[in-house]
């Protein structure tokens, strides 16, 4: 397995299908920077699903176990089916998943299940229809997601439900997102909010942080931590004392798991991302389409940008970390 300068091996690969999205998340594409005039990748400027299987191909043989289809909204890239279709025949891969905003998942996961997707994690930030609408940007209430969060487990896929939760905006929403979930019997995760991008106006004193939520939960929830250290999960999990569920904490800004992060991660126009917050990814689409290019040449290519990695931007962040041009979390996914 190739290994990067601290010895982090590489076991997650993030594939964003498309960076346009039928939601305006004010933490992550604000609709007064992503308005009609945004600029968003052309169709032609996507990579194909045949270089995507070719680079699906080379991660495998470099250690990849476990794939993640995300966007903007991928369940918005056409053919998403026949794509994940395609992606049986790697045997290496033994988790299929998509992060998904929930939109149409009602009407898609059967064709989603059919194709071979093992699960899904769907986003939803609050209960609250008025607040749900705020910070999705659209004025769109909760029952569309939690309908389709339904028909995902109905068609047989695992569900997980993230919450980014804001300091001043949603944390009055832990408790009733919790009891929710914890009576569905449907892990529920809550994300520390990040300062991905550029754009969502991110301050340390807008996140609750890991610490805080537990607290909270503990004045009405019984729960005990499930021991993870023989995996490389990059959540802390707990769960119900009666058995009922069980949920998780993302703390990417208060403890961070820069030392845990086998993650790579490919934008829609075909760059590589060894880290959240990057500034630059390497470019892989003129590389597929190139002369050069042969499956030999390319698992080389990979090995060789991973071996140099040395990324660790969530041990090193401050308050005063300076603003520097980042990735948008739209434009590889979380
Ligand atoms: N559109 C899909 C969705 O919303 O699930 C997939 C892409 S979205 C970028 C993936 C995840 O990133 C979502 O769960 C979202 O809550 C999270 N996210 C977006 N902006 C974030 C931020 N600033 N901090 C932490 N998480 C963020
Ligand atoms: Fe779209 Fe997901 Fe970003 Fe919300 S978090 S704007 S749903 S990509
Ligand atoms: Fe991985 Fe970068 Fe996040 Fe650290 S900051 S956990 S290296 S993506």
């Amino acid at each position: 397995m190739v290994a990067d300068t601290r010895g982090r091996g590489l076991t997650d690969l993030r594939i964003s299908l498309i960076d346009q999205c039928n939601l305006r998340c004010t933490y992550c594409m604000p609709a007064e920077i992503f308005g009609p005039d945004y600029r968003f990748l052309k169709r032609t400027e996507w990579l194909r699903f045949g270089e995507l299987y070719d680079l699906v191909r080379a991660f495998t043989r470099l250690g990849v176990r476990k794939v993640r289809l995300t966007g903007g909204e991928p369940l918005l890239r056409p053919g998403l089916a026949k794509f994940i279709r395609g992606l049986r025949r790697f045997e290496a891969i033994e988790d299929l998943a998509l992060t998904t905003n929930g939109l149409r998942l009602a009407e898609r996961a059967g064709e989603l299940a059919e194709a071979g997707l093992h699960r899904v994690t769907v986003s939803l930030d609050a209960l609250d229809p008025e607040l749900n609408g705020r910070m999705n940007g659209r004025g769109i209430g909760p029952e569309v997601v939690l309908a389709g969060i339904e028909g995902a487990r109905s068609a047989g896929l695992a569900v997980k439900v993230n919450m980014l939760v804001e300091r001043g905006v949603n944390e009055g929403e832990i408790l009733p997102m919790a009891r929710l979930f914890r009576d569905k019997g449907i892990p529920l995760r809550f994300i520390e909010f990040m300062d991905t991008g550029n754009h969502n106006g991110w301050r340390m004193d807008r996140v609750v942080t890991g610490r805080e939520i537990l607290a909270l939960l503990a004045t009405e929830h019984a729960f005990e931590p499930i021991d993870t250290t023989s995996s490389r999960m990059v959540a802390k999990r707990y769960r119900y004392t009666d058995g009922s569920a069980e949920f998780g904490l993302i703390t990417s800004v208060s403890q961070p798991f820069c030392g845990d992060c086998t993650r790579a991660r490919i934008s829609a126009d075909g760059q590589l991302f060894t880290c959240l917050f990057a500034t630059r990814g390497t470019d892989l689409k003129g590389f597929l389409r190139s002369e050069e290019y042969s499956p030999e040449a390319l698992y080389e290519k990979l090995a060789a940008r991973w071996r140099v990695r040395d990324d660790r931007y969530s041990e090193i962040r401050t308050s005063a970390t300076p603003k520097g041009e980042k990735v948008e979390m739209s434009f590889i996914g979380g």
